[in-house]
C-alpha cells in the first residue's frame, strides 16, 4: 500500500482507491486475508489490565482483612500462636476466594463483550457481506445506512442524504452533512465532510466508503483517553447492599470494641481470652462475604440469560427485568419469524397468487390456477422491476438454500422479481442507480432513481400503501395504459389482504426526463403510476405464542407495536394470543390523544399500528405514569429515545442498528420474543437469588454474634470458642452462601405477579426473619451446651457438640431459604440441586474432619462427639427447620387470603 492515507480527504475518490491499492467492488478475499496479516485486526488496543499480583493485593484492600491483620499482630505478641496462624489462615483463604470470585465475574463480563461485537457490510470480491468489523482492513469497501456505528476510518465514495454524529470525536453533537467531495488538506477533522471516522454514529441516509485505517490507526484509536472504561459488575440494589455493609461493618467493629473495654475495665476478664472472643464475634457479625456472594449472584445471572440469548449490556437491567409489568414488542422479527415470502400480487384488475419456497428466486406466479407469463401479463413485468431494483438486499445461495443479506422482505422482494423475470438472484444488472430515497419508519416508504439500458431516468418506490399512494396520480391498467387512481379500491384491497395477516405494500414507478430535477420526497408527491400491491407472509413464531402466554401468566401485560397496517397487526395478535386483538390504535389515532387519554388508552389496547418512533416515545411515558414497569423492544435509529426512556430498553440483536443496541440494556442475540419472556424469568430468579442470599447470610452472622455477645454478657464460657467460631465463618462463607448464587428459578416464578416498582428489599419481613432465626440459633446452641455439661461431658466436647449443632442449622436454614415462595417440604426441594449437595457434602466432611482428626482436634480444641449426641444435633436441626417452615406456611397462608380479597 502505497500514499498517505491521512490525507485521503483531500483526494478525490479515484485518486483515494488508487492510493489504498481498492477497488469499488471490494478486495478478493485473498488480498484481504494479506492485508489482515499486515494490519492486524481492526480493534482498538484493550486498556491495560491490573496485574494478576495487583489484583490479589487488592483483596486485602478491606476494613475487616484490616481487624484481622490487627488481631494477628496481637495474639502474636501474647504468642498465642494457634489463634494467630488460624487468623492468618481465614485471611489467606478470604483473599484466595475473593480472587478466584472476581476472576469469575470477569469472565462473565468478557464473555458478553465479545458476543455484543459489532457486524458491518462490505463487498468482498463484487459481493455484498456481512463481516466481524475486527475483519476489516484498509482498502475495504464498507455499506453504511442510519444507525450503524462507523467500522473504521473511511473515505466516502458515495452518500446519500448522509449524516454523521461525531461528537465522540469533536464533541459536536449536531449531526453533520458528509459527501464525496474533497476537502481542503488542511481542513480541521470536523470538517472532513468527505470521511467518516471510526466510533461516529450515522445519524441518517446511506453510503459506502473505501477504508483508510483500522484498528489504533484510527482517529479514534489516537485519543488514548477514549478506551471504553470497564463495567464493574454491579446493580442498585448490590450497590445498596455493599454501602449497608460497609456501615454495618462499622457499626458491628464499635460495638466489637466497646465490647472490650467493658469486658477488660468492668469484668476484668483476661485479655488474651477476651480480645479472642471479640475477634470471633467481629468476624461472626461481619457479612464479609456478602458483597462478593451477590456479585456472583449477579454474574451467574449474566451468564444465564446470555445463555437464553439475552446479553446484557447494563446490569442494572438484571434487576429491572425481574420486575417488569409490561412487555411492549415489535412485531415483524421479534413476534413473527421474519421468513418473508410474497404470496400474492394485486394489480388494477388481477390478482396473482405466487408460489414460494423459501428465499429461492424461482417458482411460479399463477392467476386463476394457471401460470401467468409475463408476455401476456406485462404488469408482472413492472412489478418484478419495482421489487428488484427498489432494493438493497442481496440473496445468496448457500449450502442451507437461498439466504438473505440485508432486509428479509427486500429479499423476498427480489425473489419475487427473479421469479417473474426469469433471471435469478441479480436479475437487472444493467439498470445503474443513480440515487435513492432509503426507507425510514417516519415516511414509510422507499424510492430509487435509476438510468435504465436505454438510457431513461426511471424512479421505483415501494413501501406502506398510504405512503405510496401519496406519490401516485394515476394507476396501470391491464392494457398498459393509465386511469386516474382509485383510492377506495385500493384500500379495500389492502384490508383484504391485510386481514388475512398479510404485510402489504404498494409499488409504483416514474420516469423523471433528462435535465429535469425533481428526485426527493416533495417532488415526488402525485408524480407516480401505481403498478398495484405485493402481499409478502410472515408466519407467527411458535415460541412466541408460548411464551407471550407464559408472560401473561406472570401478570405481564404484552403489547405489539408494529409500524404495518392495522388490519395485518390485528390477524397476526390474534394467531400470537394478545388479550384485545380486537382493538387497535393507530399512530394517526394516538396523536389525537393528550398524554392522560393517550395512559388511558394505552393500559387498554394491546395492538398498536402504523406506528413511528416518536410514538414509541409517547407510550413508554403513558404506561410508565401510570407506574408500570416497561420493556420496550426497538430495533431502528430513531427507536434509541423510546429504548433509552423504558425502565428495560431491549434492542434486536440481528435485524437492530448499532444505535438501537448502544441505548439499550439488553440485547437480544435471536431478535426473539421468547428470548425476552426467559429474561424476565432469569431477572426474577436474580432478584429471588440476591434476597435469598441477604436472607441467609444476616441472620447466620447475627445468630453467630449473639452467641458469643450472650454468652459475654452472662459471663459464661464461651459456647463455641473464638477460633472455633472463625473455623465456622471460612468453610460456610465459601460454601453454603454460596450456593444460594447458583439457585434455579422456583416452580411458580412465571405464575407470580411482578415486583412492585421500587419494592424495598431490606422488608419488615427480612428483619423479624433475622430476629427468629438468630434467637433459634442461641437457644440451640446453648440449649446443646447446657445438656452437654449436664450429661457430664467435658467442656471441650460441649463446646465441640455447639458448634457442629450451628453448622447443622446454617445447613437446615439452607434449605430452608431455597424455596421463599413455596414449600420446602416437597420431593423437588429436598432433592436439591447438585451445587447444594456439594456445599453440603463440603462442609458435613469438614465438620467431620475438624471434630475427628487428631491434628485438628489439637488446633481447635475439639473432641470427637458420641454417635448418639451427633443424632441429637440433628434432631435439633429438623426440629429448627419445622418450626422456621410452620412460621413460613402461616404467613404465606394470610399473604394468599389477602391476595385473594384484591
Ligand atoms: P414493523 O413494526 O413491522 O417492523 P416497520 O416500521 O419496519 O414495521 O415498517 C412499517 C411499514 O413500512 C411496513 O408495513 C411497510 O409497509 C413499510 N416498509 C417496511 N420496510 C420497508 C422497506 N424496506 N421499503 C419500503 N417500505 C418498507
Ligand atoms: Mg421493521
Amino acid at each position: 500500500m502505497t500514499g498517505d492515507a491521512k490525507d485521503l480527504h483531500a483526494a478525490t475518490v479515484s485518486e483515494a482507491l488508487a492510493a489504498l491499492e481498492a477497488d469499488a467492488g471490494g478486495l478478493t478475499p485473498e488480498e484481504a486475508a494479506a492485508r489482515r496479516e499486515t494490519h492486524g485486526a481492526n480493534r482498538l488496543p484493550e486498556p491495560p489490565q491490573p496485574g494478576l499480583l495487583w489484583r490479589f493485593l487488592q483483596q486485602f484492600n478491606n476494613v475487616l482483612i484490616y481487624v484481622l491483620i490487627g488481631a494477628a499482630v496481637v495474639t502474636g505478641l501474647l504468642q498465642h500462636w494457634v489463634d494467630t496462624s488460624v487468623i492468618v489462615a481465614v485471611v489467606v483463604v478470604n483473599a484466595v476466594i475473593g480472587f478466584i470470585q472476581e476472576g469469575r465475574a470477569e469472565q462473565a463480563m468478557g464473555a458478553i463483550r465479545g458476543m455484543l461485537a459489532p457486524h458491518s457490510a462490505a463487498l468482498r470480491g463484487g459481493q455484498r457481506v456481512s463481516l466481524d468489523a475486527a475483519d476489516l482492513v484498509p482498502g475495504d469497501i464498507v455499506l453504511l445506512e442510519a444507525g450503524d456505528r462507523v467500522p473504521a476510518d473511511l473515505r466516502l465514495l458515495q452518500a446519500r442524504g448522509l449524516k454523521a454524529e461525531e461528537a465522540v470525536l469533536t464533541g459536536e453533537s449536531v449531526p453533520v452533512d458528509k459527501g464525496t467531495e474533497p476537502v481542503a488538506a488542511d481542513a480541521a477533522l470536523g470538517d472532513r465532510a468527505s470521511m467518516l471516522y471510526s466510533g461516529t454514529l450515522i445519524a441518517a441516509g446511506t453510503g459506502r466508503g473505501v477504508v483508510t485505517a483500522t484498528g489504533a490507526q484510527t482517529e479514534i484509536g489516537h485519543i488514548s483517553g477514549m478506551l471504553a472504561g470497564v463495567e464493574t459488575l454491579t446493580t442498585p440494589l448490590v450497590h445498596q447492599m455493599d454501602i449497608f455493609a460497609r456501615w454495618l461493618t462499622v457499626f458491628i467493629l464499635i460495638v466489637a470494641a466497646s465490647v472490650l473495654a467493658y469486658g477488660y475495665y468492668v469484668w476484668h476478664l483476661e485479655f488474651g481470652g477476651l480480645f479472642m472472643a471479640v475477634v470471633g464475634l467481629s468476624v461472626a457479625a461481619i457479612p464479609e462475604g456478602l458483597p462478593a456472594v451477590l456479585t456472583i449472584t449477579l454474574a451467574v445471572g449474566v451468564r444465564a440469560m446470555a445463555n437464553r440469548n439475552a446479553i446484557v449490556r447494563r446490569l442494572p437491567a438484571i434487576e429491572t427485568l425481574g420486575a417488569v409489568s409490561v412487555i411492549c414488542s415489535d412485531k415483524t422479527g421479534t413476534l413473527t419469524r421474519n421468513e418473508m415470502a410474497v404470496s400474492s400480487l394485486a394489480a388494477a384488475e388481477h390478482v396473482y397468487a405466487v408460489d414460494s419456497d423459501g428465499y429461492a428466486p424461482q417458482g411460479a406466479v399463477r392467476w386463476r390456477d394457471a401460470d401467468a407469463h409475463p408476455a401476456e401479463h406485462a404488469v408482472l413485468g413492472e412489478f418484478a422491476l419495482a421489487a428488484g431494483l427498489c432494493n438493497d438486499a442481496v440473496l445468496h445461495e448457500g449450502e442451507q438454500g437461498w439466504r438473505v443479506e440485508g432486509d428479509p422482505m427486500e429479499g423476498a422482494l427480489v425473489a419475487l422479481a427473479g421469479k417473474i423475470s426469469g433471471q435469478g438472484a441479480d436479475p437487472f444488472p444493467d439498470w445503474e442507480r443513480l440515487d435513492a430515497i432509503p426507507f425510514d419508519a417516519a415516511h414509510r416508504y422507499m424510492a430509487v432513481l435509476h438510468r435504465d439500458p436505454d438510457g431513461r431516468r426511471r424512479i421505483h418506490a415501494k413501501g406502506a400503501p398510504e405512503a405510496v399512494l401519496r406519490l401516485c396520480a394515476d394507476q396501470r391498467m391491464p392494457g398498459g395504459g393509465t386511469v386516474p387512481l382509485d383510492p377506495g379500491h385500493w384500500h379495500e384491497t389492502v384490508e383484504r389482504l391485510a386481514s388475512e395477516g398479510q404485510r402489504v405494500i404498494a409499488v409504483a414507478v416514474g420516469e423523471i426526463g433528462e435535465g429535469e430535477a425533481g428526485f426527493g420526497m416533495e417532488a415526488l408527491k402525485g408524480k407516480l403510476t401505481l403498478i398495484g400491491l405485493v402481499g409478502l407472509v410472515d408466519p407467527p413464531r411458535d415460541e412466541a405464542v408460548a411464551a407471550v402466554a407464559e408472560c401473561q401468566a406472570a401478570g405481564i401485560a404484552v403489547k405489539m407495536i408494529t409500524g404495518d397496517h392495522a388490519a395485518t397487526a390485528r390477524a397476526i395478535g390474534a394467531q400470537i394470543g394478545l388479550k384485545n386483538h380486537d382493538r387497535v390504535l393507530t399512530g394517526a389515532e394516538i396523536e389525537l390523544l393528550d398524554d392522560t387519554e393517550l395512559a388511558d388508552a394505552a393500559l387498554a389496547t394491546d395492538i398498536f399500528a402504523r406506528t413511528s418512533p416518536a410514538h414509541k416515545l409517547r407510550l413508554v411515558a403513558a404506561l410508565q405514569s401510570r407506574g408500570l414497569t416497561v420493556a420496550m423492544t426497538g430495533d431502528g435509529v430513531n427507536d434509541a429515545p423510546a429504548l433509552k426512556r423504558a425502565d428495560a430498553g431491549i434492542a434486536m440483536g440481528r435485524k437492530g442498528s448499532e444505535a438501537a443496541k448502544e441505548a439499550a440494556e439488553l440485547v437480544l442475540a435471536d431478535d426473539n420474543f421468547a428470548t425476552i419472556a426467559a429474561a424476565v424469568r432469569e431477572g426474577r430468579t436474580v432478584y429471588d437469588n440476591i434476597k435469598k442470599v441477604i436472607s441467609w447470610n444476616l441472620p447466620t452472622s447475627a445468630g453467630e454474634a449473639m452467641t458469643i455477645i450472650v454468652a459475654l454478657f452472662l459471663g459464661m464460657t464461651l459456647p463455641i470458642t473464638a477460633v472455633q467460631i472463625l473455623w465456622v465463618n471460612l468453610i460456610t462463607a465459601v460454601t453454603l452462601g454460596l450456593a444460594l448464587a447458583f439457585e434455579p428459578s422456583e416452580s411458580g416464578t412465571m405464575r407470580r405477579p411482578p415486583r412492585p416498582r421500587g419494592e424495598s428489599l431490606l422488608t419488615g419481613g427480612l428483619v423479624w426473619h433475622v430476629v427468629l432465626v438468630s434467637l433459634l440459633f442461641v437457644v440451640a446452641v446453648f440449649g446443646i451446651y447446657a445438656y452437654a455439661i449436664d450429661e457430664g461431658h467435658p467442656p471441650e466436647l460441649a463446646q465441640t457438640m455447639a458448634m457442629n449443632m450451628l453448622v447443622a442449622l446454617e445447613i437446615f436454614h439452607l434449605f430452608f431459604i431455597r424455596n421463599i415462595y413455596g414449600t420446602s417440604l416437597t420431593f423437588a426441594a429436598v432433592r436439591g440441586t447438585p451445587v447444594v449437595w456439594l456445599c453440603v457434602i463440603t462442609v458435613t466432611a469438614a465438620q467431620f474432619a475438624v471434630t475427628y482428626l487428631p491434628p485438628l482436634q489439637a488446633v481447635f480444641g475439639t473432641q470427637p462427639v458420641p454417635f448418639h449426641d451427633g443424632v441429637l444435633i440433628v434432631g435439633v436441626g429438623v426440629v429448627f427447620f419445622a418450626l422456621v417452615e410452620t412460621e413460613k406456611q402461616m404467613r404465606l397462608a394470610f399473604r394468599r387470603n389477602a391476595a385473594a380479597e384484591r
